[in-house]
């Protein structure tokens, strides 16, 4: 029996079949996926029986995604780093495939938290695209967090107003500025131990904040995407930045931008709204859709300002986008 070395790792990126892994030392290595994985009509084993676990690892291999934990293995010091198992995931951020059924899209596995960064000015925060970030991660029922940044263009107060919305919903909202040094260090505690995609628009300080809680690490987030992407069509994958010191991981997703309405079934949309959740089982009707029809509970915490009209606006507008999605 040829003996093996085995290490356990997570997958940082992926460029033409290759992976980039972050071994448990804390070294990054390269590996492909091991033959015998990807293999899908190998046939019989040695003892003549036939493979029943070809197809299924076939499948596995195309949704390796970024943040996924793996066991590499190598059969001498010189060898190459082959992945050899995907554990089990624990969470996704995932695309589903127009109409329901088979080919989601897994962007990243293993997601803590989805981070949401906005501007309180320079560029002016986009209620609706935050809306939109924000129902994509309830839908893959993942925690999420907004960050306010440049509040010293605005002041404190202001910006507190205008997100309070948010915090009622029940988001935490961390309002800080890079320039003056303001709100950094509960942004640090919350990124912590964490695999935290971040995402926004560009612009609005992700890279600044990053580099000036983790200076000389270099990280810059967004970078890759809009330089690549512009006018195309193509999304470059996500990749993983380790934070410094054992720290957690930041997880670009460049696919996260530019998808609109990741095929959530409209009569899902409502529950995504967590304001609006704890209300859905007093519409008269199940399944009420909270636009026309009587006795809507929904509607009548927006008249009683319970639900915020800007909101629910943004439930109305997503909606309508979802019915007219064939
Ligand atoms: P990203 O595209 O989200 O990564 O944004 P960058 O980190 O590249 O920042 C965009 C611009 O905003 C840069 O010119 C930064 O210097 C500036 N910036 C970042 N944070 C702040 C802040 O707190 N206040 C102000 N006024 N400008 C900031
Ligand atoms: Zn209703």
């Amino acid at each position: 029996m040829i003996e093996r070395i085995a290490l356990a790792g997570v997958v940082l990126s992926g460029t033409g079949g290759i992976w980039q892994i972050r071994t448990e030392a804390g070294q990054t290595v390269d590996a492909s996926l091991r033959g015998r994985l990807k293999k899908s009509n190998s046939g019989r084993r040695a003892d003549g029986s036939l493979r029943r676990d070809t197809v299924s690892s076939a499948a596995e291999t195309l949704k390796l995604a970024v943040g996924d934990d793996v066991v590499l293995e190598r059969a001498t010091p010189n060898d190459e780093w082959a992945i050899a198992e995907i554990l089990p995931r624990r969470s996704k951020l995932a695309r589903r495939s127009p109409g329901g059924g088979h080919g989601e899209r897994i962007l990243a596995a293993n997601v803590d938290q989805v981070v949401v960064m906005f501007a309180a000015a320079k560029p002016d925060p986009h209620p609706r695209m935050l809306d939109r970030f924000l129902v994509i991660a309830e839908a893959n029922a993942l925690a999420a967090r907004i960050i306010i940044n440049k509040v010293e263009l605005v002041g404190d107060r202001e910006a507190r107003e205008r997100f309070e919305v948010y915090e009622s919903a029940g988001y935490p909202v961390h309002y800080t500025s890079v320039k003056a040094d303001q709100g950094l260090e509960s942004v640090r505690e919350v990124l912590h131990g964490r695999r935290s995609v971040v995402t926004g628009p560009s612009g609005v300080g992700k890279s600044s904040l990053l580099n000036a809680l983790f200076p000389g690490a270099d990280l810059r987030v967004g970078a890759i995407s809009e330089s690549v992407n512009k006018g195309r069509h193509t999304t470059v994958g996500a990749h993983m930045l380790p934070l410094p010191g054992d720290g957690g991981y930041v997880i670009d997703t460049p696919g996260l931008r530019e998808v609109g309405l990741w095929s959530l079934p409209a009569n899902e949309l409502d529950r995504c709204f967590p304001e609006m959740r704890r209300l859905l089982d007093q519409c008269r009707f199940g399944d009420c859709r909270h636009v026309g029809e009587p006795d809507c509970a929904v509607r009548e915490a927006v008249g009683a300002g319970a639900v915020s009209t800007d909101r629910y606006d943004s439930y109305v507008q997503l909606l309508e986008e979802l019915e007219n999605t064939p």
